[in-house]
């Protein structure tokens, strides 16, 4: 814990471009974020591009919602708001329970289940959020991204669109490796 920086540097904020209102620094104690400028990587990759992309978005929702929410407030809670905001966008047909189709990997026709997102975007995205918000100044200990309700949201998502489109997302477990030979033939998934 450092408390250090308490009352020298108030002027802890969260560089977010969509973000006007900053009424938010009495709820940001310790404003010495040193380690937030050191960029590694100059050469922006596309996973860069997308993730600012990506951040953009979301303070772009933040900022549309009434009142606004500054990103200093912002918890799990609306992250898992912007999450199923995100789902009228979706183009994963997520079958439900009562739907016929319901488990089945390629469905013989259409029906009126939802398009959701799939379950490995949301993951991605929550992944490339959570880095974009410490990288602008966020708080490792207070990324909402980071959250357990968000992590236990990630995975009841991902359990019931396993079950409803009939896929399985379990990473093939890895058998602990016979010490000594470390390139043996590796089970190939489709991806
Ligand atoms: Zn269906």
């Amino acid at each position: 814990m450092d408390l250090v920086a308490e009352a020298t540097n108030s002027s802890y904020k969260i560089g977010c471009p969509a973000t006007t209102g900053n009424r938010a620094t009495s709820s940001s104690p310790g404003g010495n974020s040193s380690n937030s400028s050191g960029n590694t990587n100059t050469t922006p990759s596309r996973y860069e591009n997308q993730k600012r992309r990506d951040w953009n978005t979301f303070c772009q929702y933040l900022n549309n919602i009434r009142p606004p929410l500054p990103l200093t407030l912002c918890s799990a809670g609306h992250v898992l708001e912007f999450l199923k905001y995100l789902d009228q966008f979706g183009k994963t047909k997520v079958h439900s329970p009562p739907c016929p189709f319901f488990g089945l990997p390629n469905p013989p026709a259409p029906c009126p289940c939802p398009l959701r997102q799939a379950w490995g975007s949301l993951d991605a995205l929550i992944g490339r959020l959570r880095a974009a918000y410490e990288e602008n100044g966020g708080r490792p200990e207070t990324n909402p991204f980071g959250a357990r309700a968000v992590r236990h949201y990630l995975r009841e998502v991902r359990d019931f669109q396993s079950k409803a489109r009939g896929v399985s997302y379990e990473k093939k477990r890895k058998r602990p490796k016979p010490k000594g030979s470390t390139t043996t033939s590796a089970p190939t998934a489709a991806a």
